[in-house]
């Protein structure tokens, strides 16, 4: 609106919340996006950024506070990009996913009538990442920094706890971050692109508390490697794993393609409900176990199995899903683009002795194309794409595969509901799931079932 001008103080009520959790307030019919604002609050507002169909506002003041606002418990939290709903009690929190879903989904037909089920959220929705990956830097002194990217950008702000991380990542980052400003660490700038160290990579195994410690780093040659290793497992007597990671691309992408194992195993390894699962440093694995242990059971739920079924498991991952129903199906197919994922699979199908398993490396739509010429009848197909969702031609062969049931796992709703679309005429979408793998961020995760229309 062109009246309105940068730094102006206005006052207004929330009259919604985005995606993004950001409150909405109106001028007239014109929007202003207020981050850490809630509905119903009055509040006082400064425009930090007019556009000329919106704009954004910094909260200055809140009038009247919301039943579901709560003090946020970490310090960093106005600052950290990590999280954006602290400020929200954790049920608001579950009450705006389930919301978002419903507005996706019952805005347009054919799904205004599909039941979307509570948010499945969790006892203690805090040190729930069993992976951390944290950025290292310097401060004007020189000293080793490590924290987490600051709102929108890439300067680190250093940080010595982070609640929705495991405790031992964070103590271990400490003691790391001590002993690379003891022994002078060379430290990666992204600006001029010299220097070694660029991230540090922690991994836990949930249920067998394994940790996996991996230094990104610029290069091969580590000056100090050795020191660092024996420091670290006399510390820290559950580290059963040490790599690095060697990253000279000037990319953002955290991890190279190359690693090499400093110390023990080249794996960690975990269970989910009774299988166990090796975990190679560069594979998918889901961040938050005991919401995934939720999460795949609502989908095993969904598929119906009765021991008699092809299951089709795509997009993969290390086959934990598939894995999970193998016992419960005669035979599991999984498909997964990442080799070294599915060299994961392959190996926890033969530890665990579930021969009822194949797995193959490729993209999901090629593959399951090669399966249908095969002559493989599915009858139930899982779908757990990344978040650009799937492949529209992935999706055609889906419908040709006409599996009885779909049951599509999904980390980006909105392509869930693109993808939706495409297989209405022939499924009817029975139910969705939202299911809150991260907690106090806005990530929302959803499971829904579909099954064949029968004629
Ligand atoms: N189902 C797994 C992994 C889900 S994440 C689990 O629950 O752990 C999505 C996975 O899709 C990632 O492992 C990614 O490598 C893989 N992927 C991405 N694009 C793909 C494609 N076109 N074909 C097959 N796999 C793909």
């Amino acid at each position: 609106m062109e009246t309105l001008k940068k730094n102006e103080v206005h006052t207004g009520k929330v009259i919604d919340l985005t995606h993004e959790g950001h409150g909405v307030v109106k001028i007239d019919r014109y929007p202003v996006f207020v981050p850490n604002a809630l509905i119903e609050e009055e509040i006082e507002y400064k425009l930090i950024k007019v556009k000329k169909n919106f704009a954004i506002g910094k909260l200055l003041e809140v009038k009247n506070k919301s039943k579901d606002r709560v003090e946020p418990p970490c310090v960093y939290y106005y600052k950290c990009g990590g999280c954006q709903l602290q400020h929200m009690t954790y049920q608001a929190q579950l009450n705006m996913k389930k919301e978002q879903v419903v507005n996706l989904f019952h805005r347009k037909g054919p799904f205004e009538d599909t039941p979307i089920q509570p948010t499945l959220g969790m006892e203690q929705p805090w040190r729930y990442r069993n992976k951390s990956q944290i950025p290292v830097g310097k401060d004007k002194d020189n000293k080793a920094i490590m924290g987490f990217y600051r709102q929108r950008s890439h300067d680190i702000i250093d940080m010595d706890s982070c609640l929705i991380q495991d405790e031992q990542h964070q103590n271990i980052m400490n003691y790391v971050k001590h002993w690379f400003n003891e022994l002078n660490m060379s430290i990666y700038d992204e600006k001029n692109k010299r220097g070694l160290m660029r991230h540090l990579v922690i991994r836990t195994g949930y249920h067998t508390d394994e940790i996996m410690v991996i230094f990104v780093t610029n290069g091969k040659k580590f000056k100090n490697a050795n020191v660092l290793v024996q420091k670290l497992i006399s510390e820290f007597p559950n580290i059963t794993s040490i790599k690095q990671n060697i990253n000279d691309t000037h990319s953002n992408v955290i991890m190279g393609p190359q690693s090499v194992t400093l110390y023990g195993k080249d794996k960690i390894v975990d269970e989910l409900s009774e299988v166990t699962f090796n975990i190679s440093d560069q594979s998918f694995y889901q961040i938050n176990s005991a919401q995934t242990e939720k999460l795949y059971q609502k989908a095993i739920d969904y598929a119906q199995l009765t021991g008699e079924e092809i299951v089709l498991d795509t997009y993969c991952g290390i086959g934990t899903i598939g894995l999970y129903m193998a016992p419960q199906a005669k035979h599991v197919y999984g498909v997964e683009v990442v080799p070294s994922a599915i060299k994961d699979a392959q190996e926890n199908a033969t530890k665990n002795q579930l021969n009822n398993t194949t797995f193959e490396c490729g993209k999901a739509e090629d593959v399951i194309l090669e399966w249908k010429a095969q002559g493989i009848k599915p009858d139930v197909v899982m779908v757990d794409p990344p978040r650009k969702g799937c492949d529209e031609t992935f999706i055609k062969t889906l419908l040709k595969l006409n599996p009885k049931r779909i049951v599509y796992i999904s980390c980006n709703p909105s392509t869930q509901q693109r993808d939706a679309q495409l297989l209405s005429d022939n499924y009817h979408l029975v139910e969705i799931t939202p299911v809150d793998m991260f907690p106090q961020t806005t990530h929302i995760e959803t499971v829904a079932l579909f099954e064949r229309k029968e004629n």
